[in-house]
């Protein structure tokens, strides 16, 4: 018989570690959580295990995932990573690297004992592939509610610090800029706000380092500030408070520290390790020290990029100018921009005539991190769109015509939902989905909670439901941008989404859930995830066809020749034969005939041929009812 490690631990109310062990001394291999014990072994087992008081060592996996670890200590992967989730509070999937300290928690919480198997290495998240390649500047955006001062800050910053040579002093809005201090340079993307932010995001290009949100000390966290930090948190990318406005007599900084705590940003000053700056826009203090912040900050994240690989990079912004043609800003990722070279960018492409910096200087070339604004494509393309270097006129061509074709196609096509609540399990199967990522909104803060708790507290078979963003209020554009950057489903409770979102749902195809009832909400999403969420289909009669003789041809083999007596049968149809009050068969059919050609349907009045799927025994006088199975539930 099949058993569980992890049951046979809560049964003997030991750890799996425990039972693992004692499998082993008696010589049971157990697989992904699984071994096959039959009554008197599993009687022994309990038995060894109810006296256990040992720990086992087992030599920790160079790997150092979820994964690994359940490898080696013969579990679930799923088991492993949702103790990292439930017990160790780290977001991990089941191929994030453990730190050292994150692997001993997790084996004593399993009940092992750690023996590493190598010298103590470095997890391999902290030792990038390309160590060798240079640092290269963060790139920085600025994110927050609406009034908080996010232009007046980047305005500050590009005034203070970009040195314009030219006379004038007017530098370009190119949609980013640089600032040069002696501890390093900053890339700050120039358009502010989270929906540029997650736009970029939900079109696969991943371009900020670190984000900075700002948040009017006399304001304090406003409903723009809870969504900023949910797509930044989504986004995996850390994030920098400035508490701005400090200048202003009604400023409470202490206030925004507070309510930060509330979103799961502890600042620093209350243990957390959330980085936070007072600063004032408008006179510029504190602003030095944030610029201080943001580069410690990216020299933990050890930012690099080889200046010498293959370029990379992505468009910021793009437009069309009168008497320039297509104008776009080209963040560099990778390698070098050249002046002279083929592009392919999205689906356009072209030479480069002419290279300018933010401040409007002609470049030759231009390294990684440096937003440069190209002339010379022959289309606009799009914010989002990658950029890379094609060998030669030809295959510039070639290549972006390829991109289009393939963007075309995939156009045509019916578009396919990232994530449905109904296909849950299969894509679970399929993809490895361990994490059902929601967007919760309700019409009241209570309701929200009330969902939220319930939600958190789902766990089946390892699935864990991850809240991105919870929030009061109808569902919005922005919820629906944030949903579709991380393959999120939005569940309304007594809201609707705003005629915007439903908009960009329907072309993002991102599914919106809507209850009145917390437990039919609750219900459905366990439902969705064991699979059991089914669509519910009800017959619709289309029409009453009877047999009136059966002829065997040479090629078809046996027909049954009928008369459409009611309604309209289709080639589609299920059908129902009848004999009398017998039915003789249910199924589908094989082929719909007139005389020798295939037909897609036939009214009343009309005769035909007819076969069945995998049924020929038909005769004169049957009955035969048409039906089509329409689904009722969406
Ligand atoms: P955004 O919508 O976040 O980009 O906000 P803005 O930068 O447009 O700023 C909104 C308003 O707040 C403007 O009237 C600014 O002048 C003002 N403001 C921005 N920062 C500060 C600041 O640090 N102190 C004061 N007193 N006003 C500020």
């Amino acid at each position: 018989m099949q058993r569980s490690v992890v049951e046979t631990a809560e049964l003997t109310e030991t750890l799996p570690g425990h039972v693992m062990h004692v499998l082993a001394e008696l010589n049971i291999k157990a697989e992904s959580g699984l071994f096959e014990a039959e009554n008197d072994d599993y009687e022994l087992i309990e038995t060894a295990l109810l006296d256990y008081s040992g720990s086992k060592t087992v030599p920790m996996p160079p790997g150092r995932t979820p994964r690994d670890v359940a490898q080696a200590f013969g579990l679930k992967d799923a088991e492993v990573q949702k103790t990292m989730i439930t017990k160790l509070r780290v977001m991990a999937t089941q191929t994030t690297v453990l730190q050292d300290e994150q692997a001993e928690k997790l084996a004593e919480i399993l009940g092992f004992g750690i023996e590493w198997a190598e010298p103590v290495v470095k997890p391999k998240a902290a030792k990038p592939a390309d160590a060798g390649a240079p640092l290269r500047p963060p790139v920085v955006t600025i994110l927050g509610h609406v009034d908080h001062g996010k232009t007046s800050l980047l305005d500050y910053i590009r005034k203070a610090n970009v040195v314009d040579k030219e006379a004038g002093g007017i530098t370009q809005h190119i949609g980013a800029y640089q600032v040069e201090l002696p501890e390093g340079t900053i890339t700050f993307l120039d358009t502010p706000g989270h929906a540029a932010f997650t736009a970029m995001r939900s079109r696969g290009a991943h371009v900020t380092d670190i984000a900075v949100l700002v948040v009017a000390a006399d304001d304090g966290i406003m409903p723009q500030t809870i969504e900023a930090i949910s797509h930044v948190k989504s986004a995996g990318v850390p994030i920098i408070v400035a508490v701005n406005k400090i200048d202003k007599p009604a400023a409470n900084p202490d206030r925004v520290l507070q309510q930060l705590t509330e979103h799961e940003l502890v600042p620093e000053s209350y243990g957390g390790d959330v980085i936070t700056s007072n600063v004032s826009a408008l006179t510029g203090e504190g602003v030095p020290e944030l610029l201080e912040l943001i580069l410690l900050q990216a020299e933990v994240m050890e930012l690099r990029a080889d200046p010498k690989a293959e370029f990379r990079g992505v468009v910021i912004e793009a437009k069309m100018e009168r008497g320039r043609g297509p104008v776009a800003t080209v963040l560099v990722q990778e390698g070098t921009l050249k002046i002279g070279e083929i592009l392919v960018v999205g689906q356009t492409w072209g030479k480069i005539k002419a290279m300018t910096d933010y401040r409007g200087e002609r470049m030759k070339d231009a390294p990684p991190s440096t937003p440069v604004e190209i002339l010379g494509l022959n289309d606009v393309p799009m914010a989002g769109d990658k950029v890379l270097r094609a060998d030669g006129e030809r295959e510039g061509r070639g290549l972006a015509d390829e991109r289009a074709v393939k963007n075309r196609d995939a156009a045509l096509a019916a578009p396919r939902r990232k994530v449905t609540l109904r296909d849950l399990r299969r894509q679970q199967q399929a993809e490895d989905v361990h994490t059902l990522n929601l967007i919760v909104k309700g019409d009241v803060q209570g309701s929200v909670e009330a969902v939220r708790g319930l939600l958190e507290k789902l766990d089946i078979e390892g699935v864990v439901p991850k809240i991105l963003h919870q929030g009061v209020g109808a569902v919005t554009e922005s919820d629906i941008l944030l949903a579709s950057a991380s393959d999120a489903i939005v569940v309304g409770f007594n809201v609707k989404p705003e005629g915007k979102a439903q908009k960009e749902a329907d072309r993002t195809r991102v599914e919106i859930r809507t209850y009145n009832i917390i437990y039919e909400l609750i219900d459905d999403i366990s439902k969705a995830v064991r699979g059991l969420l089914e669509p519910k289909y009800e017959e619709v009669y289309k029409a009453t066809v009877e047999v009136r003789a059966v002829f065997k041809l040479t090629r078809a083999g046996l027909v049954a020749g009928c008369h459409v007596t009611d309604g309209k049968i289709t080639r589609n149809d299920k059908v129902r034969v009848k004999r009398g009050a017998e039915i003789v068969f249910e199924g589908d059919l094989l082929s719909l005939r007139n005389v020798k050609q295939d037909v897609r349907e036939m009214a009343a009045g009309q005769d035909c041929g007819l076969k069945f799927q995998g049924w020929e025994s038909f005769a004169e006088g049957d009955l035969i009812e048409a039906y089509e199975m329409v689904q009722v539930n969406d």
